[in-house]
């Protein structure tokens, strides 16, 4: 099969052909129809994350159909099924953390186009308790950025609490989709981007948000909270300095530049500074419960898979007028009669 391999970091990934993956105890063999490119990728390219797999397959937001079922995995799915596999690809159901339901922190987690191989291939397997199956409305490119972007966009939000007015710092994947909820239940929401950047000011406004500035300006009223999805040390202070008493800042990436120091009058207040880590198998089957009622819309832009290399590199560039989608293998026809049964509006829009 064709895979795009990373052999080291900081160097381009290389299509090959390499052998079929077998499904093991548990597993789901899945033929690949869309990937999409995560940030998280890019971390991992550049070699700013720890102790990854080499070589490896990236990509934790995988759609595909279960083309073979190993020995003993659950029957939650069938020949056939679509399914969506993410980031979280197993953990040990045995540690402090799992036994306490926060899975997401399991010590012994494995995680999808990292620590195991993911889905830049023509085919991946994957533990059957960690896919979800994927609300049907979405076409394979539109829903494939939702298992990350959205999905540990979620988790952030949700670490919100009942914040009524919320700030969002870097308004890229992630935070589109997150914005959606938020504004759906009735968020008062403060867009923050690159100072200058008025597109993507605009861009906020147009979708709801009451006020777009730089993240140099404060916001005109005091936040309850504020999520910055950003990869920016220095927004954290920049944005603590925001809030109002009790508010909260959690950080929504797996990695950030260094944070500077800042006064701690800053946080007095019960103000409080937290990350998010991976997700856990409830998050998502609470977002793929609310994100067809919104509904979420996501705007993609897709690529071939040997392309990869050119999703990264406009990633990196932020040259990207959506979220980049690999699209791996063309539906089957038997999947295209039906997508057309549920006749599509146009494109980047959920049907
Ligand atoms: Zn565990
Ligand atoms: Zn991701």
């Amino acid at each position: 099969m064709r895979a795009m391999v990373l052999d080291r970091p900081k160097q381009p990934l290389q299509l090959r052909d390499v052998p079929k993956p077998k499904p093991g105890r548990g597993q789901l063999r899945v033929r690949v129809n869309t990937c999409a490119v995560c940030r998280t990728d890019l971390h991992v390219v550049d070699g700013e994350l720890p102790d990854l797999k080499l070589p490896l397959i990236l990509g934790h937001q995988v759609v595909g159909r279960v083309e073979q079922i190993g020995k003993d995995a659950p029957s939650n799915f069938a020949i056939g099924d679509r399914v969506g596999i993410p980031w979280l690809g197993w953990t040990d159901g045995d540690c402090a953390y799992c036994r306490s339901g926060r899975e997401n922190l399991c010590d012994n987690a494995l995680f999808t186009g990292y620590t195991i191989d993911g889905g830049y291939a023509d085919f991946t397997v994957a533990d059957a308790r960690y896919c979800f199956h994927l609300p049907d409305r979405y076409d394979d490119v539109q829903v494939a950025p939702l298992l990350c972007a959205g999905l540990i966009g979620y988790r952030s939000y949700r670490k919100t609490g009942g914040a009524q007015r919320l700030g969002i710092y870097g308004f890229g994947n992630a935070a589109h989709l997150i914005a959606q909820i938020a504004l759906y239940e009735g968020r008062e929401l403060f867009v923050f981007t690159r100072p200058g950047d008025n597109a993507t000011q605009e861009n906020a406004r147009q979708l709801g948000a009451v006020w777009a500035g730089g993240s140099d300006e404060m916001p005109p009223k005091r936040l309850d909270a504020a999520i910055i999805f950003a990869s920016v040390g220095p927004l954290v202070p920049a944005a603590l300095r925001g809030l109002a008493k009790g508010g909260a800042v959690v950080c929504g990436g797996i990695h950030m530049t260094d944070i500077p120091s800042f006064p701690y009058a800053d946080l007095w207040e019960e103000r409080v500074i937290t990350s998010v880590a991976n997700l856990t198998r409830r998050d998502g089957d609470d977002f793929f419960a609310i994100v067809p009622r919104v509904p979420v819309r996501t705007h993609t832009e897709t690529f071939l898979l040997e392309e990869a290399n050119t999703a990264l590199d406009r990633f990196r560039a932020g040259k990207l007028n959506g979220a980049p989608v690999l699209v791996v293998n063309r539906a089957a026809p038997s999947e295209v009669a039906a997508m057309d049964l549920n006749s599509r509006e146009s494109s980047g829009e959920p049907r």
